[in-house]
């Protein structure tokens, strides 16, 4: 928007999407706000084309800037005050609570929320609102690799390296990773990877815009990266490729893991994945003969109900191999939400306590008890993980109130439609966010949230660097920071005028005051932020996790010395394969996996909004492969149905020689008929509770 006799101001932030959290510049003028990518070691200068039309939403049309409340008569929502808002979402708590108990309101949060914003949130719930029910959509991020990093290494950060070291791999393994299409800047180091002599191996069941820059590519049937991982150990241990004294000297348990490999012959790996031999054996050549070699899985290793598992096999072989704290390898995660990271480090889960403390620690309570200044018992237990959480709602035992911050697990949770109707079945459902999304749209409350550009705050990228979000200008007149909205409930809810001085002023909505404390929160924790300050971050390119003092070093590689277990020791798990939660059938006969698509992030409430993310990423579709397709009389284009046991998405055909025969794939940012997660199975990972959003039973058929 033109803004006239606007005097020209620039903020250096970073982008406002994915873990990569490139470097920005972010000017205004009289002509509105641009975008400028500056130098800042993940992105170098580069930016994807979400990152290049991130301030389109700024000024968008669509956005929310007036808080909204469902009228009742009619049913639709309209244009309210503050304070009547406010006033609702008060109102309903303190009827749902007095009826039900505290755990009758839930809190679900998000993984692109700053690292104040996740903080406040999980305070908010565990000692304003006294409930036991917070967990975020990260749940369905990155929890199972999470979980695997702390059962091996105790300690989850993404990468445990700069992110710098994949160019100077020798060998680097993806899998289930498309960087190509999610974080394309990153696609640098790849490149220069390869220009320096390196291998790149891709395990994908696609062959996606990464797998086509692979020098091998192995495309194993979805639900079998477990079986592949176990060959590949099971081979560098026939050939002598392990390194056995770093085995004996930094971790324990390798003896059942040697055992449960050895059944995974290759061939067997082979007639269960469909990867030949010959490419594990070379796979494996490269792994255990490599120089500096590095291990990376995301999304599609972790998305499974044996997410924990096939990460492990992951991990198995790393720390098999020697590489985790060896200069230049390692094992490592990528991230997806802006602050994936952060966004599991500060409380939002509902297993945990600010500085990735344990809830269930009576330690870790007294701690930040202490901080939040209330006994220790007043804390509430653990809740329950994501999708039991959103499944339980309005049911018998289940919450009645659920307030939502930067999510839409309408779009974004599996089997989505039962999802939805949990959400109409609420007394009272609230959503904050700058966008009417499809969860939001549900609401009986809309809060409008600033954005981005409107705020400042810190983020952790995927490489656990603490980064600064700077704002470029205030938020519109009548839109609240996530922060301040948090504040002004914690005093609506107190019950007299002194309560509510005092609860304002223990959930501050000023984000230098949140972070001062999220400090001492997560000092001596896991993630501990103890030593960084704003200052710090301002004078470097952030500040990488752990730093328990101000003037000590932070930490960009763990594990040159030892990890973070009690004896200093990496944990070997055996791990075996088993089958998808569900597998084909006669009626179901094809297996089914979702992802996503370069100009689209996540549920697209924003993407989805950016005419040229529109116009490059307009439509779900459905990923086939053309002898699948001619044997169901399906052409390119054509109208396609694909239906699970949970329901169905109706979406184009696009006809793909780069998707196995079995198999088909739609992106999952879309709503309505082309909601890929109206088909996905909510079975989930029993330790991490990740749904098992990469692979179910499906049928396909011209719609
Ligand atoms: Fe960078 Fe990710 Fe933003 Fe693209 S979406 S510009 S890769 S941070």
């Amino acid at each position: 928007a033109t803004r006239p006799g606007l005097a020209p101001r620039e903020v250096a932030t970073h982008c406002p999407y994915c873990a990569l959290q490139c470097g920005m510049t972010l000017r205004e003028d009289d002509t509105g706000v641009s975008v400028h990518p500056r130098q800042f070691p993940t992105n170098r200068g580069g930016l994807c084309q979400k990152g290049w039309t991130a301030a389109e939403l700024l000024d968008h049309p669509e956005r929310l800037t007036t808080p909204l409340l469902r009228d009742p008569a009619t049913g639709e929502l309209r244009p309210a005050s503050w304070d009547a808002a406010l006033d609702r979402v008060v109102t309903g708590i303190r009827a749902v609570q007095q009826d039900a108990g505290r755990d009758a309101v839930a809190v679900f949060g998000g993984g692109g929320l700053t690292n104040e914003k996740a903080y406040a949130l999980g305070k908010f719930a565990r000692i304003g609102l006294r409930t036991r029910h917070i967990d975020y959509n990260g749940r369905f991020c990155m929890s199972s690799a999470a979980a695997a990093g702390m059962r091996a290494f105790g300690i989850d950060r993404g990468l445990p390296f700069p992110l710098a070291d994949l160019g100077r791999a020798d060998t680097l393994l993806l899998v289930g990773a498309n960087p190509a299409e999610t974080m394309p800047p990153l696609v640098r180091w790849l490149t220069e990877q390869r220009r320096g002599g390196g291998r790149l191996i891709v395990v994908d069941p696609r062959v996606t815009a990464t797998a086509r820059q692979a020098d091998l590519h192995l495309q194993p049937l979805p639900g079998t990266d477990l079986a592949v991982a176990n060959a590949l150990l099971h081979i560098a241990l026939t050939e002598g490729w392990v390194d056995r004294s770093y085995m004996a000297e930094r971790t324990t348990g390798f003896e059942a893991v040697r055992r449960s490999v050895a059944a995974w012959w290759p061939a067997r790996a082979e007639q269960l994945s469909g990867v030949p031999v010959a490419d594990l054996e070379e796979t494996a050549r490269a792994l255990g003969t490599g120089g500096r070699v590095i291990i990376l899985t995301a999304r599609g290793a972790e998305q499974h109900a044996k997410g924990v598992d096939t990460v492990t096999a992951y991990v198995n072989l790393a720390l098999a191999l020697g590489l985790p704290g060896r200069d230049g390898s390692g094992y490592g995660c990528l991230t997806g939400q802006g602050n994936g990271q952060g966004g599991r480090e500060h409380g939002q889960k509902a297993d945990q306590l600010p500085g990735y403390r344990r809830i269930d620690d009576p330690a870790a309570r007294e701690h930040v008890a202490g901080v939040w200044g209330v006994p220790a018992d007043e804390l509430p237990g653990p809740g329950v993980p994501a999708y039991q959480l959103l499944d339980s709602l309005g049911t018998p035992d289940g919450p009645r109130a659920l307030l939502v911050f930067g999510s839409n697990p309408v779009v974004s949770a599996p089997r989505a439609s039962r999802i939805e109707g949990r959400m109409r079945d609420l007394d009272l459902l609230v959503v904050a966010d700058l966008l009417l999304s499809e969860t939001a749209a549900l609401a009986d409350v809309v809060l409008p949230t600033a954005q981005w550009a409107e705020e400042d705050g810190t983020m952790t990228n995927l490489e656990g660097r603490v980064l600064r979000r700077r704002a470029l200008r205030p938020p519109p007149p009548d839109v609240r920071t996530d922060l301040d909205i948090i504040s002004a409930l914690a005093a609506r809810l107190a019950p007299d005028e002194a309560a509510a001085t005092e609860a304002a002023a223990r959930f501050p909505a000023d984000p230098a005051a949140v972070f001062a404390e999220l400090r001492r929160a997560s000092a001596g924790g896991i993630a501990d932020y103890a030593g960084i300050s704003w200052a710090r971050i301002d004078g470097d390119d952030g500040v990488w996790w752990p730093c328990p003092t101000e003037d000590g070093p932070d930490t960009p590689r763990l594990f040159a010395e030892r990890f973070a277990t009690p004896d200093g020791r990496a944990r070997f798990h055996p791990v075996d394969h088993r089958p998808a939660a569900e597998e084909v059938c006669s009626a179901y006969p094809l297996h089914f996996t979702t992802g996503r698509v370069l100009a689209q992030y996540q549920s697209g409430t924003q993407t989805r909004r950016v005419p040229a993310l529109r116009r490059a990423a307009p439509e779900a579709f459905v990923e086939l492969h053309p002898d699948l397709a001619a044997r169901l009389g399906i052409d390119d284009g054509d109208p396609v149905r694909v239906t699970s046991r949970r329901g169905e998405l109706c979406a184009p055909a696009r006809l793909s020689a780069g998707i196995r025969p079995d198999t088909v794939f739609a992106p999952f940012h879309y709503p309505g008929a082309g909601r890929a997660n109206s088909v996905t199975n909510d079975a989930v990972d029993p330790i991490s509770g990740m749904p098992e959003f990469k692979i179910c039973a499906v049928r396909v058929e011209k719609a």
